[in-house]
């Protein structure tokens, strides 16, 4: 097993703004990168699988888990409650993997408290009425849950420059390779680079330390 920990990608963004089909895009792409699953107390949408897109518990099984220290972080978001199971993010981690959660501002900064390196990646939509337009043609969440969720959107968007990156999400080819090259580039910062090739930095007698 490597000695050197996998990085944390946070993809952060207001519902319906393009995170889950860009994250999906970009694991088809590389699936070296492992998804946190969350779990959460909503109801499964059309379509959405267990322990796929998310576990889903109940009220009383949330509170246990959150109660046993087994999520990372947890929040409640849009009337739910949302949590990162801690186990597969360690797991992930030790073997050297690289893992992207998609969480809401409040559990990326609890990641924060515990993993200072995270990357926070900020998904904009190009604008209030295409957020809309999406939320509404996902054609997944009730018209109630639709306004809940653009009502939250400006909150959600006032904590974006609480992350490192933002992508604007118009066309979704040019927001994917965005979304990549921030992986790639995060991949050959200088201290993973130096554990990952330790052999080859101490033969050209390199440091393995930021100076
Ligand atoms: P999920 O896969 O259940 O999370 O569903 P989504 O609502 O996120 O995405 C549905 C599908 O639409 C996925 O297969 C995406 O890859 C695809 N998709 C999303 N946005 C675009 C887009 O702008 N252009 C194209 N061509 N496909 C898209
Ligand atoms: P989130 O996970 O942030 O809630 P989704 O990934 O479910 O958002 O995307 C919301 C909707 O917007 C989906 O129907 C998706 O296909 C669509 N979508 C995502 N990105 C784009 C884009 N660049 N252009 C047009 N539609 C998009
Ligand atoms: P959705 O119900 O559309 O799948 O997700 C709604 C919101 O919950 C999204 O903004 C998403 O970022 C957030 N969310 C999903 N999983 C988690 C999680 O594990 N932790 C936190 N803090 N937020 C989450």
């Amino acid at each position: 097993m490597p000695s050197y920990s996998g990085n944390i990608f946070m993809v952060v963004a207001p519902s319906g703004a393009g995170k889950s089909s860009l994250v999906n895009a970009l694991l088809a792409r590389d699936p070296s990168i492992t998804l946190s699953i969350s779990c959460t107390t909503r109801t499964p949408r059309p379509g959405e699988e267990a322990d796929k897109h998310y576990r889903f518990v109940s009220q009383e099984q949330f509170a246990q888990l959150r109660d046993n220290n087994a999520l990372l972080e947890w929040a409640e978001v849009h009337g739910n409650f949302y949590g990162t199971p801690r186990d597969r993010i360690d797991e992930a981690l030790a073997q050297g993997r690289d893992v992207m959660l998609e969480i809401d501002w409040q559990g990326a900064r609890q990641v924060r408290t515990h993993f200072p390196q995270a990357i926070g990646i900020f998904i904009l939509p190009p604008s209030i009425e295409a957020l809309e337009a999406r939320l509404t043609k996902r054609g997944q969440d009730a018209p109630n849950v639709i306004a809940r969720r653009l009502l939250a959107a400006g909150s959600e968007m006032s904590h974006a420059s609480e992350c490192q990156y933002v992508i604007i999400n118009q066309e979704f080819s040019t927001a994917l390779e965005q979304l990549g090259q921030i992986v790639a580039a995060t991949r050959l910062r200088y201290i993973p680079q130096a554990e990952r090739n330790a052999e080859l930095f101490s033969q050209l007698g390199i440091s393995k330390t930021v100076a």
